[in-house]
């Protein structure tokens, strides 16, 4: 099938992103702030008929890949159900599910059985300590269960996100590396972004990939970049010389990779987005909620990949934080 989502610098977009909620279960503090979170109501969120409908004209113009997330997605209600819906899409190619693991254990039979392979779990820490102090919440032993539970029922590629936070992480970074390297499952270090809803980010609380690829290639074993697996995927991976797994860099601050981004995003409350930090949104609810035909949802798509921009500008001094942090965004 062409493609019909390409913008003005020719990136093709063939990847969604969909928030179904901006509730969560843990608070971790470069996400949401600890106490007084408002949450949008119930009816301003996209039903499952309404997101499949979205993701059905998304696919038809060129999209191949969807993610599901949140907020924390497993709060929601009925997400298996969701998940068969989308599994029975046509044309969708890889399905995948961004998840902090809390509620994984007692959901994970449904999601596989809905259809569900592959999940990204949240997870920056084994020390139990440092987990309560990042989430706010005590749930260390929960996450591990769930991630347990997952491989056992044959989930896979299982991926780690592990956000990196300078002056605070460094004791995990090789823990982790060696949980993943034990269990089969890759751990992909992100860079903290300012994308936290209260304020906390500087450039100096990054934790760099390149920091962290020093730290790996000194205590774990020497790294090698795999070439160009996916030019367009966002993380930046890594073998480990001993040929006991990979790991990868999402790097968006240190080495932004917006040049070949082809990543889409819909909101828990309907509005698409063509950058995770882009300003403006454009409504895509009133629209699936109107009698409006599936040409009018695609009209939206192609505006708003004809609108996005060359790429996000953290690194320079104009840089304005989206009105939106991250759990309300969709990370
Ligand atoms: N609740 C799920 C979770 O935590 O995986 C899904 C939503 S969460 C917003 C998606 C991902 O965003 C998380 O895996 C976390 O690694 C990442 N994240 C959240 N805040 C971030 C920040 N300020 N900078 C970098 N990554 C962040
Ligand atoms: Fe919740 Fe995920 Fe945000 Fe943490 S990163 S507060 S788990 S939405």
């Amino acid at each position: 099938m062409t493609n019909s989502l390409i913008d003005t610098f020719g990136r093709i977009h063939d990847n969604l992103r969909i928030s179904i909620t901006d509730r969560c279960n843990v608070r971790c503090f470069y996400c949401m702030p600890e106490e007084g979170v408002t949450y949008m109501p119930h009816a301003e969120i996209l039903t499952f008929e309404e997101i499949e409908r979205f993701v059905r004209v998304a696919v038809a113009l060129g999209v191949t890949k969807v993610r599901v997330t949140g907020g924390e997605p497993l709060v929601r209600k009925g997400l298996p159900v969701l998940i068969r819906m989308l599994s029975a899409i046509p044309g969708i190619r890889d399905l995948a599910l961004t998840t902090n693991g809390v509620l994984l254990a007692k959901h994970a039979e449904a999601l596989y059985e809905a259809g569900l392979r592959r999940l990204n779990v949240h997870l920056d820490t084994l020390d139990r300590e440092r987990f309560l102090r990042i989430t706010r919440r005590d749930e260390l032993d929960k996450v591990l269960e769930g991630l347990e539970v997952a491989r056992q029922l044959g989930f896979g590629p299982i991926k780690i996100n592990a956000v990196a936070v300078k002056n605070l992480v460094e004791p995990d970074i090789v823990p982790l590396a060696h949980f993943g390297r034990e269990h089969g499952m890759e751990i992909r270090y992100i860079e903290f972004m300012p994308l936290d809803a209260q304020g906390l980010w500087s450039r100096g609380n990054v934790l760099t990939a390149g920091e962290i690829i020093e730290t790996l290639s000194r205590e774990v074993a020497p790294l090698i970049e795999i070439p160009d697996r996916d030019a367009r995927a966002p993380a930046t991976e890594y073998r480990y010389a001993d040929g006991l797994g990979t790991v990868g860099f999402i790097a968006s601050v240190s080495r932004p990779f917006c040049l070949n981004c082809n990543r889409i995003r819909l909101t828990s409350d309907g509005k698409l987005r063509y950058c995770l930090f882009a300003i403006e949104e454009t409504d895509v609810k009133g629209v699936l909620r109107s009698l409006a035909p599936d040409e009018e949802i695609a009209a939206i798509l192609r505006g708003t990949v004809h609108k996005k921009w060359l790429g996000h500008e953290i690194n320079s001094s104009q840089f304005v934080a989206p009105p939106r942090p991250m759990y309300a965004i969709g990370g």
